[in-house]
């Protein structure tokens, strides 16, 4: 049989025919970015464990990504979509990098924005959208991860004053943050603190020795009688439903980042089987590697439609957070097994930085587990198909 030409998986898909021109211009921006500047260095960040954070935010400010579906301020204000497909290129550099912007931009940007007062929003977040101040979110602590309402770090009135002392841990861009969202318990409830972090008491230690996410700051934040005035507070909002919106909005990207990975790692491992001679052939022409090709592409694909189609949704303002949770599950899943896969394909030369699979399966693992774990997706979507909550 003759060689026919070959299409890349979303292609197979047709995907684009649901995209808008606009979208599409966005989309083709981010990626050009994410060749031309990340991939050629992200391997590097990777194996020293640092990234730097402070350039690429003004670049990611300068892109127009960060914040860039929120309205005003010197946001974009682009479609959910949009967000969505710029989070998918950001993600088939680095998860690392598109933490980096989900953080900035649906956790820290999105806190002031949806719940800060006026006076907050002027101060932050044209700043944000710059990227010439980083923001951070602090709502994981060292005993509360999946149950962010037990949590211990707790904020006391001190005349009009607060006061604020607690832990947060796995806190990303903690040590390069200017500005930190934290979330403390108050005698009225959970409450959010936009907190300066030269704020006398506050310190960011970096964690280290991570497996995942090494092209990402990660860091616990240590809240000592940190002393703020009484406008610090988030006005906007009392109990937990104010870190979760925030976090329905990170797990937004997600659904889109994820797909990024998986791309990236398919697209790999695709090129590879066909450069790769096995037995004096190449290594795409035997049917075990093409149904492995076949079942990598059908995941990505159908991701692809979920997310477009949670994107859509978003877009006219009715996705419900269950339907989010759809998303996060299924396209992170099917993104690291679809990444664990390319990586037998590679072979040895799979297990190396010279690749970017075992970096996009490893960087998932994270993925996986922040922005609400497997587990708790599963549970979500449980309570809607049943009507009874089985978190506890
Ligand atoms: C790289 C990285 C970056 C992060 N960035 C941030 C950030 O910027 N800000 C922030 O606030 N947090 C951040 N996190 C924290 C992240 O959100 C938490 O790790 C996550 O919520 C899970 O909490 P945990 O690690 O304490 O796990 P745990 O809550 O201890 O969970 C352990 C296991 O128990 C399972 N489990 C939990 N509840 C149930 C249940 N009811 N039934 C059955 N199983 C259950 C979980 O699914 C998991 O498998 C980050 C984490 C990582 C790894």
């Amino acid at each position: 049989m003759t060689a026919r030409t070959s299409q890349t998986p979303l292609e197979l898909f047709a995907t684009d025919s649901l995209i808008g021109e606009e979208e599409r211009a966005i989309r083709d921006t981010v990626r050009r970015f994410v060749e031309d500047r990340i991939k050629p260095e992200v391997a590097d960040w990777y194996e020293s464990g640092s990234i730097p954070a402070r350039d690429l935010a003004k670049e990611l400010g300068a892109l127009g990504v960060l914040g860039m579906h929120l309205e005003g301020y010197g946001c974009a204000g682009t479609s959910a979509t949009a967000y969505g497909l710029a989070c998918l290129e950001l993600e088939a550099g680095d998860s690392g990098l598109r933490s980096l912007v989900s953080v900035q931009g649906s956790l820290a940007m999105f806190a002031i924005w949806k719940h800060g007062s006026d006076e907050q929003k002027q101060e932050w977040l044209p700043r944000m959208a710059a990227g010439e101040a980083i923001g951070c979110f602090g709502l994981t602590e060292p005993d509360f991860g999946s149950n962010p309402a037990g949590m211990r770090t707790r904020a006391v009135r001190d005349g009009s004053d607060w006061r604020l002392t607690g832990n947060k841990l796995w806190i990303t861009n903690g040590s390069v943050a200017d500005v930190a969202v934290v979330w403390a318990q108050t005698e009225d409830g959970i409450r959010g603190f936009v907190v300066p972090t030269d704020t006398p008491g506050f310190s960011a230690p970096e964690i280290k020795k991570k497996m995942s996410l090494r092209a990402s700051v990660t860091s616990e934040l240590v809240l000592d009688d940190v002393r703020l005035p009484a406008d610090a507070v988030l006005p906007g909002v009392t109990g937990l439903s104010g870190p979760l919106s925030c976090l329905n909005e990170a797990r937004y990207g997600i659904v889109f980042g994820a797909l990024g990975a998986a791309r990236d790692s398919l697209e790999t491992a695709i090129a590879y089987s066909k450069d790769r001679d096995i037995f004096d052939k190449p290594l795409a022409a035997y049917q075990l590697t093409q149904a492995k090709l076949a079942d990598m592409a059908l995941e990505l694909g159908k991701g692809m439609l979920l997310a477009l189609h949670l994107g859509r949704l978003k877009d006219a303002g009715t996705l419900r957070p269950e339907q989010v949770s759809l998303g996060k599950l299924n396209n992170v899943r099917e993104a690291i097994a679809i990444a664990r896969e390319c990586r037998t394909i590679l072979g040895a030369a799979g297990i190396t930085l010279e690749h970017p699979v075992l970096r996009h399966a490893n960087n998932l693992e994270s993925v996986l587990t922040y922005e609400g774990t497997s587990e708790v997706h599963q549970l979500v979507i449980g309570r809607a198909l049943t009507g009874e909550a089985a978190f506890r």
